[in-house]
Order: C-alpha cells, then sequence, then structure tokens
C-alpha cells in the first residue's frame, strides 16, 4: 500500500482527489450470483409510481419460468398515491405471477397470482387475521417465494457469475467473500476456474435457511471443503438469525426491561446444534446477525458452545446496531465481523428516528477497533454497489450524524486479512480504479 498510512477520517474527502493503492482489495460480503443475475435482471431500484411500473418493458431475461421477477424496491422511495400493495401489481400484470423483492432482500412484494400459486393467501387471511392481505411476504415466507421460482440453469449460472466478476474486477475488487454458496454455484465457478476464466479469489461460504436445510448445505460444503483451488476457498456455512432495519425485522432490545422487536429466525436449540456440528469438521460459521439482540444473542451461545470445549471460528455479518456489553463477551472467541458502511447511507434518511438514542450503538467500527474485535469492510453487493468509494464516504459522513468517527485509515479493513489469496494491487485516482497490478 502506499500513501494511506496517513489518512484519517478528517481527510477521507482526499481519496477523491488523491492517487493510491490497495493490496488484495477486498469485499467482504457479497452476493456474487446474485450480483450478475440483478445486472442482467429487473432492477426495481427507482421504482416510485405506477407509471414507471407499467412502462417497465418485459424482457425475456426477466423471467423465471412463467414468473416475472424483479429486485430491488424500497417503498421510502414511493410517491405517496403509490401503494405497496398486491392490487397495484394485480392492475399492471394480472396475467402471470409477479414476485419483486425488496432492496434488503428481507421481504418481497407480490400479486395475487403469485400468492395462490404459492398457497398464501388463504394462509395470509388465516394466520394474519387480515381480510386484505396486502402481498408482502418477510424472512422465511419471502424466502419460500423466492425459493419457489424456477431455478437458474447452469449455463445462465456461469453467465451471471461472469457478469458479477466483470463488475468487482471493474471497481478493484480482487478479493471476495461469497455469502450465497451452493452445489451449483461451486460446480459452476469451479468450471471457470478450469477454463482459465475465473481471476478473482473467492471465499465460499453455504447458506442455509433452517435446520433441514442445514443438513443439505453440510453436506453440500463437506464434498468440497478440501478440494481448495488458486481462487476458490470453501470456508463453511451462512444463517440469518434476524433480519433488517429496513423490513422490520432486525432483532433489537428496545432497552431494560422493555422487551425486543423484530424477529429470530433460529432457535436456541437449532442455532447450538449448527454450531456444533459445524465447528466439528473445522468449518467457519458465519451469521447474520443485525440488530443489537441477535448479536448478543448469539454471542452468549457461541460462548456456550465454546466453554463446553467445542469452538471454532465465528463471522458475524453486520453487526449494524451493537451494546458496549456485548463488545465485552466477544473477546475470548475467535470472532470476526463484517461490516458495510454503505448501508449507512442507505439508512441515514430514518436511521436516527428507527433508533433514537440507540443511535449510538449503530456501525460500530471504531468501538469494535478500540476493543480490538478484527473487523471487514463490505458492500453486501448487489443489496449496496460494490464501490470502494461508497464505503468511506459513509465513513467520513456518518461521523457528522451521530455515529463514532473511525480514528485510523478505513482501506486497512479492506484488505484481505489472510494468506492464501492471489497477490494484486489496485490502483485509483480521482476516485476512480486505473489498474489492476496482478502478481
Ligand atoms: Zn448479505
Amino acid at each position: 500500500m502506499q500513501e494511506t498510512g496517513s489518512y484519517t477520517t478528517d481527510k477521507l474527502p482526499k481519496y477523491r482527489l488523491d492517487s493510491f493503492s490497495v493490496n488484495q482489495l477486498y469485499d467482504s460480503h457479497v452476493h456474487w450470483l446474485n450480483t450478475g443475475d440483478l445486472a442482467l435482471g429487473l432492477n426495481l431500484n427507482t421504482l416510485r409510481n405506477e407509471d414507471q411500473l407499467k412502462a417497465i418493458e418485459l424482457k425475456e431475461e426477466y423471467f423465471r419460468g412463467e414468473w416475472l421477477y424483479g429486485f430491488g424496491w424500497d417503498e421510502n422511495k414511493f410517491d405517496l398515491d403509490f401503494e405497496l400493495h398486491r392490487a397495484t401489481l394485480d392492475r399492471v400484470f394480472p396475467n402471470f405471477p409477479v414476485i419483486f423483492s425488496r432492496a434488503d432482500g428481507h421481504s418481497s412484494w407480490l400479486n395475487s397470482l403469485a400468492l395462490q400459486r404459492l398457497g398464501m393467501i388463504d394462509f395470509l387471511l388465516l394466520d394474519k387475521g387480515e381480510l386484505n392481505p396486502s402481498g408482502i411476504l418477510r424472512e422465511r415466507e419471502h424466502m419460500i417465494g423466492i425459493l419457489n421460482l424456477p431455478p437458474l440453469t447452469h449455463s445462465q449460472i456461469v453467465d451471471r457469475l461472469l457478469v458479477a466478476q466483470e463488475i468487482f474486477l471493474s471497481q478493484g475488487f480482487t478479493h471476495i467473500r461469497d455469502m450465497a454458496s451452493d452445489q451449483r454455484l461451486w460446480n459452476a465457478a469451479r468450471e471457470l476456474e478450469n477454463q482459465g476464466k475465473l481471476r478473482m479469489h473467492v471465499e465460499l461460504n453455504f447458506t442455509c435457511e433452517d435446520r433441514v436445510d442445514f443438513e443439505r448445505a453440510l453436506l453440500e460444503f463437506k464434498q468440497v471443503q478440501t478440494a481448495k483451488t488458486p481462487h476458490l476457498k470453501p470456508r463453511g456455512i451462512k444463517l440469518y438469525f434476524d433480519g433488517s432495519l429496513g423490513s422490520g425485522t432486525a432483532l433489537l432490545g428496545r432497552g431494560p426491561g422493555q422487551g425486543v422487536e423484530g424477529l429470530q429466525l433460529w432457535s436456541h436449540e437449532d442455532l447450538v446444534y449448527v454450531l456444533n456440528k459445524t465447528w466439528a469438521i473445522g468449518a467457519e460459521i458465519s451469521i447474520h446477525a443485525l440488530g443489537d439482540e441477535a448479536v448478543d444473542r448469539v454471542v452468549r451461545l457461541c460462548r456456550q458452545v465454546s466453554a463446553r470445549g467445542l469452538s471454532g471460528i465465528l463471522n458475524l455479518e453486520h453487526v449494524q446496531v451493537l451494546r458496549n456489553e456485548t463488545i465485552q463477551l466477544m473477546k475470548p472467541l475467535h470472532i470476526r465481523c463484517h461490516l458495510q458502511p454503505c448501508h449507512w447511507l442507505s439508512d441515514r434518511q430514518w436511521l436516527a428516528q428507527r433508533l433514537k438514542d440507540k443511535i449510538v450503538e449503530a456501525f460500530p467500527w471504531e468501538r469494535l477497533r478500540l476493543a480490538q474485535v478484527p473487523i471487514c469492510f463490505g458492500s453486501d453487493s448487489p443489496i449496496e454497489k460494490a464501490d470502494l468509494f461508497q464505503n468511506l464516504e459513509a465513513i467520513a459522513l456518518s461521523k457528522d450524524e451521530g455515529i463514532p468517527a473511525l480514528s485510523v485509515d478505513p482501506l486497512k479493513f479492506h484488505q484481505y486479512p489472510y494468506q492464501d489469496g492471489c497477490r494484486t494491487i489496485s490502483e485509483f485516482a480521482s476516485g476512480k480504479l486505473t489498474q489492476i497490478h496482478w502478481g
């Protein structure tokens, strides 16, 4: 690395002007396949009203079988009269099932035909007591909807991985950590490696949805665990312990004695089971824990398992709200926290209002650093764009809005932290990538 040692957050705007370089530039939390899928598919990121919905040109690649699939809507961007309801989709798309995933990937918006196909209209009526189900599914129900889509073919997967590779490399990222791997992704990635088309260094984490699905993910992982290739490093298992702030499903404490809000997606018993099985084969566990209560519960459970003599690597994903008492509990664990400063840029408009006095517990890069808990930075692509400068900007700006300032060079947390990566240097000037050197 050159010229980076002396930077602090006060000098951050200089990154836009100066030249600098980063060794082994790392995005520590991405969804590789989804990044390519969104680039080729229907992106709803700028959707604001029904006219725009009507104006969507329906391309063949937007469909999975007969299902129209889109990604990226955010109701915070909608015009006042644009209703987030299945009736809106029914008016525009009455003839085929529609499923649109929210920008945070934790909710989806469906038309009536899609709800019927999933057998969810009655389900919603019964379980929610709603006479007029909205067509919004969250977390597990949302995943049922997504997993019901006809799967991508092998060649579609290969195409998407290659498209995503171009996206990451165009931003200088030569090392990525994938959070949504499975057997099919591995097969496609392996094929690219064999053909000499894989240039990025990729760590793979196999996602599971619940305890039953865990057995499948573990089996798939074990089949490739020792099959490391020059660019592919299978690491372990990934699961979602809670949801997101944007979907209202992050598990947050309301304060001492005030209870909690949000969703816990795994029982303690099931999580302990998964920790034991995963650590027993020497694999890493990566847990999506976004709210302070989620992080606290996960850390306490990991301590219990470790105290019984079995320990392993714990990666905590997002850690967007974190209590100081939890940081103290982290210290004896083999822990690494993966943060995405760019989420702050997207959340800032409602963050203070949502978190109130908990705002000082949000985006805890400086508090984790001071406690010497290892951290890495990433983008959560395609939830946010894989863009180094977005993260640098978030760190620079957030210190004026209640987030404790990072007092060291943030590029340090964008470098691949292990010894087994390929040697690369990404060079930037005037806020843009100029060159990647391959060693
Ligand atoms: Zn993610």
